[in-house]
């Protein structure tokens, strides 16, 4: 008998009813058994001789070697980009930019399954969001910066926009291609070259990425890839002839590359964490609602800085979306990234896993009551089982602490006054989420609450043209539209305006 019959609740799946297995296939993708650096258009091996290996997380199998950049790694690569920058790119007929970009937005799409597999075997996404949210986000934020290529003296109308020079771009795990896409797209689109480093757990999307690069004849070094562990990031950070530093990760780090910066002159960007409410007045839509509930915590992984993990409910409410929010856990498909009934994959990394249960240990130390549905978990690799933690007071780490994983923590309110208050008692202000039918509501709460993006009866909801990023300890600079042009570009006052 099944674990879902044994409960005998209500929950909407047949008893007795389970879906076949239905796997993406994985030979589309061909893998390396060792990946070098990707320098001035070429894998090379690095000078540091030193290789790691990277994992699929939900098998704990190595799939490959990838490259440690060194210090002279690192140096190679900023040379091979400034070069690239001053020795053609950067005098690029803006159009000619716009080719390459829209070049490697078409390849993206031709190329989506073999990436979409490739993202969630080193990632351990569902195959469902590497494909239908990953892929096309990242090819539509080439194809949308592609536009402005050309357009830049439009889009900053007498300010004589220009390239700010080599941009070192450090991404995290979370998103592996969509964040390399978020940062080279507008980067490239300005006219800068870059250096990125991916994260040490997810490298070979963008090792991918390189081989899209050589196919849409990118000049060598316009984009150079390394990859290596936190020490290659800080040696971009410290190099001194890159001009601007892009950074999403933690707020430890974040912090930790703005000292390092202060008084240098880069230009820095920072996207970092986030502990967004998501707030549910009682004339929501409940199940409409309790959908944006899950997705907002459960997409993937809850690896997301703009995840929903505090759930604000109205106190009159709370029990039927309490009610509804579990009944809907116990429907969640938890298992094989590559299967395309998984709703929730592997966790990334075993290092996350002990973070996520460290936290879950300590909520309910701090007494919170857990609910966990039942779920059987693969035997190997990473996994946690999606988890509400209700009973919470605002000073337990559940309710403070970015957890980045499938964990909710459910607060309640009265009024909006307190839904304010409790939603912007928090160190971050990345993003939040409003549920109710009234217009008016969402309008003064989105200008009440601390956070970049505000999402009404609706929660990740993603598009290139609109800006992306965070208040407060949840960083600076936005991704995304046509602000996100902006941290790539320097400007003068046109002579025509009298400065
Ligand atoms: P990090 O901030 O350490 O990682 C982000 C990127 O920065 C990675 O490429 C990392 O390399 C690199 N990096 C690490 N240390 C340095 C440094 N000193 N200088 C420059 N670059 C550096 O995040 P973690 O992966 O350690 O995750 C820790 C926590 O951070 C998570 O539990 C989560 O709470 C939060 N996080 C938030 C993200 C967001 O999108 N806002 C994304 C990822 C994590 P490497 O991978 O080799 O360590």
């Amino acid at each position: 008998m099944t674990d879902l019959e044994r409960r005998q609740d209500r929950s909407p799946v047949p008893s007795g009813w389970d879906y076949a297995p239905a796997p993406e296939a994985r030979d589309i993708v061909t893998l390396e058994d060792s990946y070098g650096l990707f320098i001035g258009g070429e894998l090379v091996d690095p000078r540091s001789g030193e290789f790691f290996a990277t994992l699929d997380p939900s098998t704990e199998e190595p799939l490959a070697e990838v490259a440690q950049a060194g210090k002279e790694d690192v140096d190679l690569a900023v040379k091979s980009a400034r070069d690239a920058f001053e020795n053609g790119w950067s005098d690029l007929a803006p159009a000619e930019r716009a080719k390459y970009l829209f070049r490697i937005a078409r390849i993206l799409q031709e190329r989506s399954r073999e990436f979409a597999v490739l993202e969630s075997l080193n990632g351990g996404k569902p195959i469902k969001e590497s494909r239908d949210v990953d892929l096309p986000l990242s090819a539509a934020h080439f194809f949308y910066y592609a536009g402005w290529a050309d357009k830049l003296e439009y889009a900053f109308p007498n300010r004589q926009p220009r390239p700010v020079g080599v941009a070192g771009q450090i991404i995290p795990w979370n998103f592996p291609l969509l964040m390399l896409a978020w940062k080279v797209a507008p980067a490239l689109a300005a006219g800068n070259t870059v250096v990125l480093k991916p994260a040490e757990t997810t490298p070979l999307s963008a090792l991918l990425f390189a081989d899209v690069l050589r196919q849409a004849e990118l000049p060598p070094g316009v984009v150079n890839i390394i990859t290596g562990d936190g020490s290659t990031g800080a040696e971009i950070v410290k190099h001194e002839d890159v001009d601007k530093i892009a950074f999403t990760g933690s707020t430890e780090v974040g912090k930790a590359i703005q000292r390092e910066l202060a008084g240098t002159g880069k230009k820095l960007t920072l996207e970092l964490g986030g502990k967004a409410a998501n707030i549910i007045f009682d004339d929501a839509a409940l199940d409409q609602a309790v959908e944006g509930i899950v997705n907002g915590i459960y997409f993937n992984q809850g690896h997301v800085c703009c995840a929903g993990s505090r759930l604000l409910v109205q106190e009159s409410i709370y029990e039927p979306v309490i009610e509804k929010l579990k009944r809907r856990l116990t429907t969640l498909r938890v298992g094989d990234p590559l299967d395309k009934n998984t709703d929730v994959g592997a966790i990334n990394s075993k290092m996350q896993l002990e973070k996520i249960q460290e936290l879950v240990a300590s909520g309910k130390e701090e007494g919170a009551e857990i609910y966990q549905p039942p779920c059987r978990l693969p035997e190997k690799g990473y996994w946690f089982v999606p988890t509400v933690f209700t009973n919470v007071a605002q000073s337990y780490r559940v309710a403070q602490e970015e957890i980045f994983g499938p964990v909710l923590s459910v607060l309640t309110f009265r009024t909006p006054d307190e839904a304010v208050e409790k939603a912007n008692n928090t160190p971050y202000g990345l993003s939040a989420g409003v549920w109710t039918e009234k217009g008016s509501r969402i309008l003064s709460m989105a200008q009440k609450l601390k956070a970049g993006v505000i999402w009404a009866n609706t929660y990740n909801r993603f598009d290139p043209t609109s800006p992306f990023g965070g208040y407060k300890e949840s960083g600076f600079g936005r991704e995304g539209g046509l602000h996100g042009l902006e941290p790539y570009l320097q400007f003068e006052q046109s002579e025509a305006r009298g400065g």
